[in-house]
This record gives structure tokens, sequence and C-alpha cells, in this order.
């Protein structure tokens, strides 16, 4: 599955859901994700992808954590910015369907944190 690469830097100042950004003083949340081990995310390490949803009429950026990032030391190699816990739910819930269908993913974070 060929992936769009991104700039990770412009992802990290944009909710992946809503498209708000959050603003500078407020927290920023993060939903972690787990590729399907068919999915080689390397190429992608420090960088961005963009994922399409079959099941929405949109679609998400994600950041692709270098090898030494702490998300990767617990076992996630996407990572979601979000700018609330409302978006993160809603994305979970976006993605858990997804991933029955999907081609990337196999696991996603219980909350955005
Ligand atoms: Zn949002």
């Amino acid at each position: 599955m060929p992936l769009e690469r991104l700039d990770a830097h412009a992802l990290v100042n944009e909710c992946c859901w809503c498209g708000k950004r959050p603003r500078p003083n407020r927290e920023h949340f993060a939903l972690s994700g787990v590729a399907r081990d068919e999915v080689d995310l390397s190429p992608y390490e420090g960088a961005g992808i963009r994922i399409p949803l079959e099941t929405q009429t949109r679609r998400v950026d994600a950041i692709v954590p270098t090898a030494t990032a702490p998300a990767r030391r617990e076992g996630y190699n996407v990572i979601f910015v979000l700018c609330s816990r409302a978006c993160g739910a809603a994305l979970r819930d976006a993605l858990r369907k997804e991933i029955l269908l999907g081609q990337l993913l196999r696991e996603v974070a219980d909350e955005a944190t």
C-alpha cells in the first residue's frame, strides 16, 4: 500500500481529525497506533503519512516516530496529533472500524493522551 509522505513539522500543529490548530498554550493530545506487521513504515520514520479511510469521506495524517522515540519503546509506530480528547475519541472509533477493513493498522490506543 503506497503512502503519501508528508512533512512531520506541519502535522504537529494541526489536529488530524478536525483540522484545527491547537492553541499554543493549550495541551496537545496524541493517539497512538500500531501498523500491521506486513506494513513497512521504515521509509517514513521521522516524517508523516496520509492515511485514506475507507469508512469515512476523509483522510487523516499521522506521524511515524523515529526508532528512538518514546512511542516506539511502547510498541507504537503511528502517532495522530489531536486538539482534544473528543477528537481523539472520534478518531479512535473511526480507526477501530477501519482496522476491521483496513490495510494499515492493527491496533489503536484506548485514549488520546
Ligand atoms: Zn480536533
